[in-house]
């Protein structure tokens, strides 16, 4: 029984009921033709039904336009930090980074590993990653491949809130954590990519959002490194995202998660409904009188993960086994900056959130 308890998980995280009541109906039996998803071909008419409904249910909620493809790929966003350097950044080349938390630094990073050129556009990582920087702190060099920015720092708790720019080079986006949560211009973006075990679905699937006509490049640069073929962007987009098995299973729940979040009325209240959920944590944040501290200056504060701290390291140990008493689940920080974070994505109902904000509230008047 899910009653009585509350999914605040960083990743995997929350997963709409109805999801999962769906998929456990049609688990023994898809479409009453015998067969599981789990054990299909993923070369069978069933599941070309299913790849397609879910980038359908993809490309309707982002508004996703035709000069843009849909991949469904493996090895999450972490895989995702190599790809995109190796098949854009040509021999010689260098590509900009905006490092505003541990992820962003790990693509960064990562870029460098795989022996790419990559170069700060800017960082906040000076300031404790306490703020996103304004477009115009972006040193982009017209000569760059690209700029890439993490749209939401799952783990100090910030999010880019303008993603209005003015770059004249490409811009690729990790999307993980706040994929979906809000309408999004995907048009402005070259590449998009999300591990989707966040707002979109389960672990074991990440979703690329490319231009087409970026593809190109990317054969001719993947060609000349001589990628292992897997590295790809190019194949996976010929061979329609399944070169190789594709995780069935975790591309239909995609689906059925899209579905969802289509039946719920889209990204426009997806956002109206995480800026209420937003609101209520942060609220009880706000009139604490210091009790709880926020980490993020409030302009950069993320609607998908509040991050906050207690002074009293006991208060907030107790702090945690009460919520834990409680049913609210997953609200330790990351174990590289501790205290206290809520996770909220699009599947976290408003209803968690309220119940959150009155054992704050109840807690602060019985600690402070
Ligand atoms: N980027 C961001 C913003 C993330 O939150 C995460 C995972 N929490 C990653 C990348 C890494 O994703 P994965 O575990 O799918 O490789």
């Amino acid at each position: 029984d899910r009653r009585g308890v509350y999914n605040f998980n960083p990743g995997p995280a929350a997963l709409p009921e109805e999801v999962l009541r769906r998929a456990q109906e049609e688990l023994p039996s898809y479409g009453g033709g015998g067969l599981s998803v789990l054990e299909m071909s993923h070369r069978s008419k069933a599941y070309d039904e299913i790849q397609a409904r879910a980038e359908l249910g993809l490309r309707r909620l982002l508004g996703i336009p035709d000069s843009h493809r849909v991949l469904f790929l493996q090895g999450g966003a972490s895989l995702q930090f190599a790809m995109v350097p190796l098949n854009f950044i040509p021999e010689g080349g260098a590509a900009g980074y905006v490092v505003t938390g541990s992820w962003a630094e790990k693509a960064y990073q990562e870029a460098d590993k795989v022996g790419c050129r990559a170069v700060v556009a800017a960082s906040t990582k000076e300031e404790g990653y306490r703020r996103i920087p304004s477009w115009t702190e972006v040193q982009a060099d017209a000569a760059w491949a690209y700029v890439h920015i993490t749209t939401n720092n799952t783990i100090v708790g910030s999010q880019w809130q303008d993603l209005r720019h003015s770059l004249s080079i490409p811009l690729v986006a990790d999307m993980s954590s706040d994929i979906c949560s809000r309408p999004v211009r995907v048009e402005d973006f070259h590449l998009i990519y999300a591990g989707a075990q966040k707002n979109i679905g389960p672990a074991g699937v990440t979703v690329v959002i490319v231009r087409e006509d970026w593809l190109a490049q990317a054969e001719e640069i993947a060609k000349a490194r001589k990628l292992p073929t897997m590295l790809r962007y190019a194949v996976h987009a010929k061979n329609d995202s399944r070169y190789n098995t594709p995780p069935v299973f975790a591309v239909y729940l995609v689906a059925l998660v899209a579905e969802w979040t289509l039946e719920q009325g889209g990204l426009t209240a997806m956002e109206a409904r995480n800026r209420e959920k937003a609101a209520l944590v942060y609220g009880a944040i706000d009139e604490s009188d210091g009790f709880y501290q926020g980490v993020i200056d409030p302009p950069s504060r993320s609607w998908m993960n509040a991050t906050f701290r207690i002074a009293d390291a006991e208060v907030k140990k107790r702090f945690l086994e009460e919520a834990k008493e409680q049913g609210f689940i997953g609200l330790n920080g990351h174990r590289s900056v501790g205290g206290i974070r809520v996770s909220m994505y699009n599947a976290v109902p408003v209803e968690a959130c309220a119940k959150l904000r009155t054992f704050m509230d109840d807690f602060r008047r019985r600690y402070r």
